[in-house]
């Protein structure tokens, strides 16, 4: 049987917004594969609470794969596997509804949350966070970093193997009670499920990436300026333009520069996909 441990972050308070996952194996009472991706939210949509949370931003999922392609990875493995998650609510909600999302199915696995096993097992630790888990077993670790995640999940499970007498994660998972059965909700898909997660639809990133986008700048003496990001010419480019007095005599006004230098001192703050468009805009215009 497979034995993983899993950690998702998120993008936005929803579930189906994963931007990136750490997957740690266990074999052997060893980790002996991690892998970490990041994953392109549907609609690159980041709630800066979340951002504050994990670092991740908009412009670093750009060119990352999309759930699907990132599942196809690992689902073969999934089915059928004991998936292990630090508050496995959460990692498996995120894991069912990102699945839903494009309409595939999700494998039969079953679950062990390690808050569960760890308050079973250590009941005088202070709380049962993972940072506090992964302190007690020494290890170093950022915390929401979701390669760095999985692994310190594992390592509690491992942990347990030791505080439990168990023989492996297995054994002590059905000693202790915690094994949670995660049943599929639809018939099982005809072929693998990692080729069904390769041929899903992936949703385009919506009508409101297409642009053009327009923002706002605070011009010197606070007086808000228009910035419009839209197609220019037949070429395919991009322009920005703004609406101040000086961009009237020049192509490029103070506040144009400032962008197209990648300062966005004086923008006001504006949504992800907007803010997406744009920070590509100035990447790609500083690489030709
Ligand atoms: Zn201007």
């Amino acid at each position: 049987m497979t034995i993983l441990a899993i950690d998702f972050e998120t993008a936005t308070s929803a579930a189906a917004s994963a931007c990136a996952v750490g997957l740690a194996f266990i074999e052997d009472g060893a980790v002996t594969q991690r892998s970490y991706s990041l994953i392109r939210p549907a609609d690159l949509r980041f709630d800066p609470g979340n951002i504050r949370v994990h670092g991740i931003r908009p412009h670093d999922v750009l060119d990352a794969p999309s759930f699907p392609q990132v599942f196809a990875g690992f689902a073969d493995r999934l089915d059928g596997a004991l998936v292990v998650a630090h508050n496995a609510s959460f990692d498996l909600k995120v894991l069912r509804e990102s699945l839903s999302l494009y309409n595939l199915p999700l494998p039969r696995f079953s679950a062990l949350c390690t808050v569960a096993l760890s308050r079973r097992l250590w009941p005088d630790s202070p709380n049962h966070k993972l940072s506090t888990m992964a302190a007690r077993f020494g290890l170093g670790f950022r915390h929401h970093h979701a390669g760095d995640d999985a692994y310190a999940c594992a390592t509690i499970a491992l942990e347990g193997v030791q505080a439990s007498g168990a023989r492996d994660v297995n054994e002590m998972t059905d000693r202790l009670g915690l094994r949670r059965a995660v049943t599929a909700q639809r018939a099982r898909a005809a072929g693998g499920i990692a080729d069904r997660a390769l041929k899903a639809q992936v949703r385009p990133a919506g009508a409101a990436t297409k642009g053009p986008f327009r923002f706002t700048v605070r011009g010197s003496r606070g007086t808000p300026y228009d910035v419009l990001l839209a197609p220019f010419g037949l070429a395919g480019a991009w322009r920005l333009a703004c609406s101040c007095p000086g961009a009237r005599f020049r192509s490029e006004c103070r506040h144009v520069r400032a962008l197209h230098e990648g300062d966005f001192t004086d923008l006001v703050p504006t949504e992800a996909p907007a803010m997406v468009h744009l920070e590509r805009f100035v990447l790609e215009r500083a690489r030709v």
